[in-house]
């Protein structure tokens, strides 16, 4: 396939050129778990990463695999690992790379479990510190002798803050700090963190690009640029084969291997599938967030809209230039009405906690995602007691305008 074709199109037909049996257009689903040898030779050699194959399948199967190789098109990246859910992925990358005595600067603004997670990290004696990222000065002023990576979001939810992308790239370039951004709510469809310096890239897939809320799963995805012999943490036995190669190589013994958080055969096999409509899906999900943004922020009922899409957003001409607008995830709050009144009055609005579903999803959030982080925190955080956040599906922009309307009339 040539690669002047767009991602959107080599993606589409990525399965059959793998080559699979009878022409079959998709890859089939293997579910064994491990791997047999003609000549025991073989299996030393995969096992020593001196040839290519599977031997168990907690490390790599071919439809793992084949996932894993759609993942890295999708971010014109160099390799890639699944994993069963993007708190796997998140928890095993870290896990893998960072040692005592490391100090990580990392957003205020994480999503809930994974803030939380880097709590647990602080206890085992890694320094965290959490920083408004929105601006580079604060990362900046965060730098220890000890830093070593710095971790972001490409755009936080509920309150769709934009990280400082590029100068915090170009700031963990000029000290060699490992640079991880996690794009779960910008997906590849809108936005390739490796444009703006990222070493890796997290997703989970159990959002956008699976699409339909029937699978979990996560990936780590290596943009090829970061260098890896500057980096102080790898270990001498994951430094055989060429520098380039060694982040993954750590990760995948050390994370996924020992940790074991393996996704499913099956669930890879929906997300590759899922993944075929990614690009198709962003457009819609967008142009209806933006249309019902627009409207709400027009309402008499509504205090406030918080969108990327929206000129009033601090960050909008960020998100136009890297992001080409918005997402699908706003959030607002409404002036009288009580947020949970109004998510009941919401037909096609469905009360539930995920996002990046092909149904739009909406949820009151302090009293839910954000409630075990008390008021305080909430406040630091930009999240408003009443504000209620959305996860803009597929459906037709015109019927989820007429919702919104009936629900504030
Ligand atoms: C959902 C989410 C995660 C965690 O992914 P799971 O697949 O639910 O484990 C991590 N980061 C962001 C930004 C998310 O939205």
């Amino acid at each position: 396939m040539k690669s002047s074709f767009s991602i959107p199109t080599r993606i589409l037909h990525h399965d059959r050129l793998q080559g699979a049996a009878e022409g079959a257009l998709h890859q089939p689903t293997h579910t064994s778990v491990a791997y047999g040898f003609e000549k025991s030779e073989d299996l030393l050699r995969v096992f020593q990463n001196k040839q290519k194959g599977f031997a168990y399948s907690r490390q790599n199967s071919p439809t793992v695999a084949f996932l894993e190789s759609q993942l890295t098109l999708l971010e014109a990246a160099h390799s890639c690992i699944a994993f069963s859910t993007g708190m796997a992925a998140i928890g095993s990358l870290f896990f893998a790379l960072l040692k005592k005595g490391d100090h990580v600067i990392v957003s205020r603004y994480l999503f809930g479990n994974t803030a939380s997670m880097f709590i647990s990290f602080e206890r085992l004696g890694i320094e965290v510190d959490f920083v408004d990222v929105c601006d580079v000065k604060n990362v900046e002023e965060a730098k220890r002798e000890n830093t070593v990576a710095v971790f972001t979001e490409s755009l936080a939810n509920p309150v769709t803050q934009i990280a400082d992308l590029v100068a915090i790239g170009d700031l963990c370039k000029k000290n060699n700090w490992l640079y991880v951004v996690d794009s779960t709510m910008t997906s590849p469809a809108l936005f390739q963190a490796k444009n703006c310096g990222a070493h890796l890239v997290v997703h989970s897939l159990t959002k956008y690009i699976g699409g339909h809320g029937d699978a979990l799963g996560g990936a780590v995805i290596d943009c090829g640029t970061m260098n890896w012999e500057g980096f102080g943490n790898i270990m001498d036995i994951y430094k055989k084969n060429e520098p380039a190669t060694w982040g993954m190589t750590q990760i995948r013994k050390k994370g996924l291997r020992d940790f074991g958080a393996t996704i499913s055969p099956e669930n890879a096999h929906r997300i590759s599938i899922g993944m075929e409509t990614l690009s198709l899906r962003m457009k819609q999900n967008r142009q209806n967030a933006q249309a019902i943004c627009e409207f709400l922020e027009n309402h008499l009922a509504v205090a406030k809209v918080h969108y990327p899409g929206l000129a009033s957003h601090p960050q909008y001409e960020k998100a136009k230039e890297w992001f080409g607008g918005g997402s699908s995830i706003f959030s607002f709050e409404p002036k009288e009405l009580d947020s949970l009144e109004l998510l009941n009055r919401l037909d096609l609005v469905v009360n539930s906690t995920n996002l990046g579903d092909n149904r739009s999803l909406g949820i009151a959030v302090a009293p839910t995602i954000f409630n075990e982080l008390g008021p305080e925190k909430r406040r630091e955080m930009g999240i408003a007691e009443n504000l209620i956040r959305v996860s803009v599906g597929i459906e037709e922009t015109e019927d989820l305008l007429e919702d919104f309307k009936q629900a504030l009339a």
